[in-house]
């Protein structure tokens, strides 16, 4: 058996045109684009490009851009005032705070000073617990994309054993409650777990975000799951991901390259959730309890 490659570029070109289908309807509808703030803390090179390609795309969805570039021995007090400014102005819908910031700022503290009503990475405290209460709130970009990915190939999610590797909060809490809001049977393994290809071969869906190059091999797999890399790796020949795929594509029924699995995905779904924030916003109800996804 040959696993189908699932296509995150295709996948995600369909997410983003429907994200700016969306926006033009809410400029026709209300007069103005949907606006998102994008705030980077320092001169991380990875960072920046994730910003700048974040950035074009939300320019090519028809969304305002709004950044902030702050130095990096910015104070805690500095990044606050500007994430302040951006939450009181009505055209921004969202907010997204690049991670990770230096060293010196509290990461968590910063992040909660986003609104969870433009919290359109999800990573507030609040969505957080929205996400865990099962109640409608904005989403992590990554897990969504995940859960895209999967809808897209065909894979039944409902009663489907899922195993997550990685307990994150940035990815794999949020992939274990967006699989069990859809009726998976949800196991998390992380760097305790004992027996890891014993728990993952049990899986028909497997989703790898441990960050470790090449940890799940076809050993680790069940004929005929869906394998799905959250892994990113930059090597001397390019990136890869978690799962060596060429071990593994013998045997899942369905698998993600990296690149071109999940990561054209993550943007799409932050495009997604910035619509979704001005929709809400205008609704009159905050994107807590009007977005339900
Ligand atoms: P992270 O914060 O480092 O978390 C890694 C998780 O994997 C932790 O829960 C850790 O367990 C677990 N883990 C580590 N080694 C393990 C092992 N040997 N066996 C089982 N579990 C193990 O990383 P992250 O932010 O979640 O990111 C994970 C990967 O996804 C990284 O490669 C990152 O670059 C990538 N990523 C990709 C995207 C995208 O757009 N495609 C977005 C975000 C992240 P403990 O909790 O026990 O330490």
């Amino acid at each position: 058996m040959t696993a189908t490659v699932i296509d995150g570029r295709e996948i995600a070109r369909d997410v983003r045109s429907r994200a700016a289908a969306a926006a033009e309807r809410f400029r026709l509808d209300h007069g103005r684009v949907p606006g998102l703030a994008t705030v980077l803390v320092g001169d991380d090179q990875a960072s920046a490009v994730y910003i700048a390609n974040k950035r074009r795309s939300a320019a090519a969805a028809g969304i305002a851009d709004f950044h902030e570039h702050l130095d990096a021995d910015a104070s805690e007090a500095e990044v606050a005032a500007v994430l302040d400014t951006l939450a009181a102005d009505d055209r921004v819908s969202g907010i997204l705070l690049q991670l990770p910031l230096p060293g010196h700022l509290d990461q968590a503290r910063l992040i909660d000073r986003i609104p969870p009503a433009k919290d359109v990475d999800g990573l507030t405290t609040l969505s957080q617990g929205l996400l865990a209460g099962g109640r409608p709130g904005l989403r992590p970009c990554t897990p969504s994309g995940v859960i895209e990915l999967l809808d897209a190939a065909g894979v039944p999610l409902a009663g489907a054993r899922a195993v997550v590797v990685g307990r994150s909060v940035l990815v794999g809490r949020p992939m274990a409650q967006l699989l069990l809001q859809r009726d998976a049977t949800v196991t998390v393994a992380h760097s305790r777990t004992a027996d890891l290809a014993g728990v993952t071969a049990q899986a028909d869906i497997l989703i790898a975000a441990a960050g470790v190059q090449g940890i799940i091999t076809g050993r680790h797999v069940r004929a005929g799951a869906a394998v799905i890399d959250v892994g990113i790796h930059r090597t001397g020949s390019g990136l890869a991901g978690d799962v060596d795929f060429d071990d593994v594509v013998g045997t899942a029924g369905w698998i993600t390259p990296v690149p071109g699995g999940v990561g054209p995905l993550t943007i799409a779904m932050l495009l997604t959730n910035t619509v979704a924030a001005a929709t809400a916003a205008v609704a009159g109800s905050a994107a807590h309890t009007g977005v339900a996804r």
